[in-house]
C-alpha cells in the first residue's frame, strides 16, 4: 500500500494545529502508520531539503525547520501521495485553495505549516530518512512490558 511522509512544521506545532491536521488525514480515510515529535538539527534539515540547496531561500528554510519541534508522520492509503498534496494545498498559501490546510491556516510561503512528499519515490526516501528504524503501528506485549 502506498505511503507518504507528512511533517507538521514548527509553526504548525507552535500554533496548535497538530490535532486539526491529523484529523483531516484521518477523516479522509488514510491510516496513520508512524508519528513522532522531534526537533532536527541543521545537517538533518539540509539533508531533507537537499534538492533545494541551490535556491535563494534554502538557508531561511533550514532555519525555519530547525526552529522548534516538528511532527513527523507516515500516512498510508490509496493514492496517498497525490491526495495528501491536495489536502495540503499549493506551496504558496496565497494560491492554496480554501479547504486545504495551507489555504485555511497559512499566509506566507515561508511559514506554510506542513510538508508532504511530492512523489512515491521521494516519499520512500523521506520515510527512510525520518524513520530509519521503520514504522510500527502495533505495540507487542514485549514492548508494552518496557513501560510497566
Ligand atoms: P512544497 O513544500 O509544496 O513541496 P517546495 O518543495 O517547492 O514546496 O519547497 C519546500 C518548502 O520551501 C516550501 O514548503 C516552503 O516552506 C519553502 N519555500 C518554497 N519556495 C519558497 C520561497 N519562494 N520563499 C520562501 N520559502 C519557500
Ligand atoms: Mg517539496
Amino acid at each position: 500500500m502506498e505511503q507518504t511522509f507528512i511533517m507538521i512544521k514548527p509553526d504548525g506545532v507552535q500554533r496548535g494545529l497538530v490535532g486539526e491536521i491529523i484529523g483531516r488525514f484521518e477523516k479522509k480515510g488514510f491510516s496513520l502508520k508512524g508519528l513522532k515529535l522531534l526537533t532536527v538539527d541543521q545537517a538533518f534539515a539540509e539533508k531533507h531539503y537537499a534538492d533545494l540547496s541551490s535556491k535563494p531561500f534554502f538557508n531561511g528554510l533550514v532555519e525555519y525547520i530547525i526552529s522548534g519541534p516538528v511532527v513527523a508522520m507516515v500516512w498510508e492509503g490509496k493514492n496517498v501521495v497525490t491526495t495528501g498534496r491536495k489536502i495540503i494545498g499549493a506551496t504558496n498559501p496565497a494560491e492554496s485553495a480554501p479547504g486545504t490546510i495551507r489555504g485555511d491556516f497559512a499566509i506566507d510561503i515561508g511559514r506554510n505549516v506542513i510538508h508532504g512528499s511530492d512523489a512515491v519515490e521521494s516519499a520512500k526516501k523521506e520515510i527512510g530518512l525520518w524513520f530509519p528504524d521503520g514504522v510500527a503501528n502495533w505495540c507487542g506485549l514485549s514492548q508494552i512490558a518496557v513501560f510497566l
